[in-house]
């Protein structure tokens, strides 16, 4: 089937966005943001070799930082080893004031971070000022639950004897981050980890260093001490390798594939690190046909198409139910087809770029994959003057369980829309899948709406709403979506080890 077919389309043109990212990151008074250099044991180093940047948006090189190997991996381990008793050994208020100033740095220069956001990862600029207010918000939250990491007393089962529990923070951390939210990912590991009384080493994705090495320079001025947040960019293996070989760095959070997770989770076991994996999602997105036709249509537009479809909680597939699936593909199309795509760093975009090539060509052979096996294009956006990592929003309806779509997380502003009947036949579908990340439902009915809370297989669901994220929520998935969680208290009992002490021959 051609890509040709009649589909609904709207035309944007917009003006060559080559040279914009350069632009805005030119005329940045914090010129020390895009100066590249790593925070390794309180110093900045520039590096003896240096990596590039990328406007995903463009191909253009905007940047470029120091790139780090394993012997800085090796100094940065030992500067957090020696940070780790003072850090932990100030009070947790003391600690939380430090975490309120980061926070509030981050919030102060949020236009400055939003431009290197989008101008390294692609997403729109609104977009980007919303996650960098999500992710202070993580230091904000951290900051007043390091306070409350309480332990127990336990009713003795030994006469004389007094039963206590401890939470100690459990060491160095290491976090391994993903380029779609490059500063909130960084924020959520670190708020946890420093509000228990962690030093943690941070390595971003070689495609978003940008924001990560200014979320260094704000920690500094914050007050962050030497050692207890680091910043290292690279190659991901020369960086990984010493973090899971050193039996100093005692935890290790990872956000990204599944793939890469299992290689991780394997190398950390050498040293029996405490390990928690945010990994890929393939959520369910059901709506039955007792619904609010519009709401459905907002919910998975904003499921589906928030980050340009870049986001583990994105709707992999749209289960709707038969009497509502016609009306609600047109609807979808609809909406669909107003979509703006362009360069981030344009006020009116709401679709940017894959930030890597690799992810666009993903979608793009699931949807001559689905096409091939007999689902409809129903709707394709339409925009000109783009580079190679754009990938157009696309619907997809009469999607089967033997497309990839189907099976494969897409990661992109693809929609798959798959008809069903019962809800009896829509939870075994949904819950076909390795993934267990997130999920929606969205129904007008109380009892449905209370079995499928029960019945749906992953760490997240939302019931007739697509926003649910934020600091006091356990963060994470079941299945091979990962381990742990971050966020609320259960994100900061990553970070520690519990001691049981039993104070016995009490009796005088
Ligand atoms: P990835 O897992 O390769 O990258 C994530 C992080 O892991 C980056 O910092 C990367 O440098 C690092 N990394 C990669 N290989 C490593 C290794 N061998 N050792 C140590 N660190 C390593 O993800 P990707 O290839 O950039 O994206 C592929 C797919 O992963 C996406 O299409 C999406 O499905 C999924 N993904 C999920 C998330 C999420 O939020 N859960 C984020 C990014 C990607």
């Amino acid at each position: 089937m051609s890509f040709s077919m009649a589909l609904r389309t709207v035309r944007h043109e917009s003006p060559s966005p080559i040279g914009i990212a350069a632009k805005y990151l030119k005329a940045l008074r914090r010129r020390d943001f895009v100066a590249g250099a790593a925070l390794i044991d309180g110093r900045w180093h520039p590096g003896e070799q240096r990596d590039v940047v990328i406007d995903p948006a463009t191909g253009e090189e905007i940047a470029d930082v120091a790139h780090c190997g394993g012997a800085d991996m090796n100094s940065a381990i030992a500067a957090a080893e020696r940070s780790f008793v003072g850090w932990r050994e100030l009070l947790p208020s003391t600690r939380g004031a430090i975490l309120r100033a980061w926070a509030s740095l981050i919030s102060k220069h949020s236009d400055e971070l939003a431009i290197l956001v989008t101008s390294e990862q692609g997403k729109p600029i609104a977009e980007a000022r919303h996650e960098i207010a999500y992710g202070a918000g993580f230091l904000d939250w951290f900051a007043a639950e390091g306070e409350r990491a309480y332990g127990e007393t336990i009713p003795s089962h030994k006469a004389g004897s007094l039963l206590h529990v401890r939470m100690h923070p459990v060491g160095v951390a290491a976090a391994i981050t993903p380029w779609n939210f490059p500063v909130a990912m960084i924020t959520r590991k670190a708020g946890a980890a420093l509000a228990a009384g962690c030093p943690i080493i941070v390595k971003p994705a070689p495609e978003t260093p940008l924001s990560a090495l200014a979320l260094a320079r704000l920690a500094e001025e914050a007050g962050v001490p030497s050692g207890v947040f680091q910043v290292l960019v690279g190659d991901p293996l020369e960086l990984s390798t010493p973090l899971l070989r050193d039996p100093r760095v005692r935890a290790l959070s990872f956000t990204g594939s599944t793939q890469v997770g299992r290689v991780l989770l394997e190398g950390a076991a050498a040293t029996v690190k405490k390990v928690s994996l945010e990994l890929g999602g393939h959520a369910p997105f059901i709506v039955f046909d007792d619904v609010d036709l519009d709401k459905a249509v907002k919910g998975a537009m904003a499921a589906k198409f928030a980050t340009s479809g870049q986001d583990c909680l994105a709707a992999n597939r749209i289960y709707v139910q038969k009497g509502i699936y016609a009306e609600f593909v047109k609807a979808f199309s609809a909406a669909i087809v107003q979509l703006k795509v362009g360069h981030g760093l344009e006020a009116a975009t709401d679709i940017g770029p894959m930030t890597k090539l690799s992810v666009a060509n993903k979608c793009r052979m699931q949807i001559d994959d689905a096409v091939m096996k007999g689902a409809r294009m129903s709707a394709v956006a339409h925009a000109t003057k783009l580079s190679p990592n754009f990938v157009l929003p696309t619907l997809l309806s009469d999607v089967t369980e033997d497309m990839l779509i189907a099976q494969e997380e897409t990661f992109g502003p693809v929609a798959a829309v798959l008809p069903f009947e019962s809800e009896e036949e829509v939870v075994i579908r949904a819950n076909a899948n390795e993934m267990g990340l997130a999920g929606y439902v969205y129904t007008e009915s109380l009892r449905r709406a209370l079995r499928l809370s029960e019945q749906i297989e992953c760490g997240m669901l939302g019931i007739n709403t697509a926003s649910f994220t934020g600091p006091p929520i356990p963060f994470g998935g079941w299945k091979q979506s990962g381990l742990g969680r971050e966020g609320s208290r259960h994100g900061l009992a990553e970070y520690t080890e519990m001691k049981y002490v039993c104070f016995g021959d009490l009796k005088a």
